[in-house]
């Protein structure tokens, strides 16, 4: 899949947008952007166009102009894939840059109502109540608290999945069933081990059945492997996937979870746990020493949802 990206960026340098931006084509009517923030998956058709993830609220007008490049048509969802500022922050802007799809007023003939003018910001339950906790606008406007919300746009199937309690408590998967591609959110980041949001509800149970899940969902090339093909998984951050990548993934947390329990039942504290190095043979790959998300608030992540399970 590294290698599809590397051609797809080479042929897509020669028509760059001029900012920092890249815009991949994934799929005839599916495009990636990457850059603003966390990836954004964008779907066209007859409908208009469905986005999913905002990016930053600084990138907008980036991830706009590259949008306006893509498609003339109107965006007619924005779907948050989670809570996080690099997922939501561009909601508003990209809203007001929409309009709702058959939005009802103008059917009545009546004054058309401000929320008609706006493309609707889909997410889970969730995502609203810890956009709340922070106020600085750009709300989901169409929220839902059950497992699986459909639509049909734009000539195909597509499903948003809550996953509970994994990353946070209202990751979603957008899966686009006909362009075959799965938007996967901060469930997935192939920068490094995944944040599992205590605080808001993360746990790494939760965040091992939403890898499993995505692995599920996920048809890998086979029988012929040289075509390349198969799911197209965009994490929240960091390269495409295909479904060995999502399995690779879901293994070394596994490894990793079952490290730290395994420490655990030992009686280890969690200074000791840290000290035995759990996430060892991944902490090249995925771990960092600073930043926001090292892998000892990682290792720290894991023991507290681990301990939340004890009787
Ligand atoms: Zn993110």
């Amino acid at each position: 899949m590294r290698q599809l990206l590397t051609i797809l960026l080479a042929v897509q340098a020669a028509a760059a947008p001029p900012s920092s931006l890249e815009v991949l084509e994934v799929r005839p009517s599916f495009y990636v952007i990457t850059g603003a923030g966390a990836n954004i998956g964008v779907q066209l058709g007859e409908d208009g166009v469905v986005v999913v993830d905002a990016g930053s609220f600084a990138a907008a007008p980036d991830v706009l102009a590259a949008i306006r490049r893509l498609s003339p048509k109107p965006i007619r969802y924005v779907i948050d894939t989670g809570p996080d500022a690099d997922h939501v922050g561009g909601n508003e802007p990209l809203a007001k840059a929409g309009e709702k799809l058959f939005g009802g007023s103008f059917l009545g003939g009546g004054t058309p109502n401000a929320v008609d003018l706006l493309a609707p910001v889909l997410s889970a339950e969730g995502v609203l109540r810890h956009m709340k906790s922070s106020p600085t606008g750009g709300w989901p406007t169409e929220v839902f608290h059950y497992s699986r919300k459909a639509m049909y746009l734009n000539g195909e199937a597509i499903e948003v999945l809550h996953q509970p309690a994994a990353h946070t408590d209202s990751d979603v998967f957008a899966f686009f069933r006909r362009s075959d591609v799965v938007v996967a959110g901060d469930v997935l980041d192939t920068r490094q081990f995944p944040v599992i949001d205590v605080d808001r509800g993360g746990s790494i149970q939760g965040e091992i059945a939403a890898l499993n899940r995505l692995a599920e969902l996920a048809v890998p090339s086979v029988p012929v492997v040289t075509r390349e093909a198969g799911t197209i998984v965009v994490p929240g951050h960091g390269h495409l996937c295909d479904q060995y990548d999502v399995i690779d993934y879901r293994d070394m947390v596994t490894i990793v979870r079952d490290r730290v329990r395994d420490l655990m039942k030992a009686g280890r504290s969690i200074a000791e746990v840290k000290a035995a190095q759990p996430a060892k043979g991944y902490m090249g790959r995925y771990g960092n020493a600073g930043g926001a998300w090292t892998t000892d608030r990682f290792i720290e992540a894991v023991y507290r949802s681990l301990a939340k399970e004890k009787p």
